[in-house]
């Protein structure tokens, strides 16, 4: 659900919450800002996270979650930020339960560019993991075959929060 999303960041300014702001070209701020960029794959936002299907899915499903404020390490999260991504995280494991049923999950950051992260803002892979899905060989040969336009995924997990919203945390 988009906020008015200038009083809101206004008053986190206020709170001095957001230190340095948006850094250039930050694809993260830009789909918290909702300027411009890749097409809206979000599926929920609210005062402190923002979640996002991902635009290169490694399987139907995968989210990406990521704090509001602009953050490079997960130690800069605030006791308050870290227990509201649990509940989240939890949350969406349920909608994702509900909407994909795999039946397993990677869980994880990739916290740095050498250990794979190209995105610097701190984001949280959910992803889904299926029997019999294509082996991590098909992949690195470029052979993975998307089995869900993400636009799809986005459009089933936004009607599943729909009907089972995150009941946010207190801020
Ligand atoms: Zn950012």
């Amino acid at each position: 659900m988009p906020q008015g999303s200038h009083g809101y960041f206004f008053s986190f300014d206020k709170m001095d919450y957001v230190r340095g702001k948006r850094p250039e070209g930050c694809i993260l701020c830009a789909i918290r800002d909702a300027t411009s960029g890749p097409p809206d794959l979000c599926v929920h936002r609210d005062d402190l996270f923002i979640v996002t299907v991902n635009l290169y899915p490694y399987n139907p499903g995968h989210l990406l979650v990521f704090p509001a404020r602009h953050l490079e390490d997960l130690r800069a999260l605030s006791r308050v930020e870290a227990a509201h991504l649990h509940d989240l995280q939890a949350h969406l494991l349920t909608i994702l339960d509900r909407t994909h049923a795999p039946s397993a999950y990677n869980i994880g950051y990739n916290m740095g560019s050498t250990a794979g992260g190209s995105i610097p803002h701190l984001h949280l892979h959910v992803i889904p993991r299926f029997p019999n899905e294509t082996g991590i060989a098909d992949l690195i040969a470029g052979k993975r075959i998307l089995v869900e336009d993400p636009r799809v995924t986005a459009e089933r997990l936004r009607n599943e929060l729909g009907q089972l919203p995150f009941s946010k945390a207190t801020v």
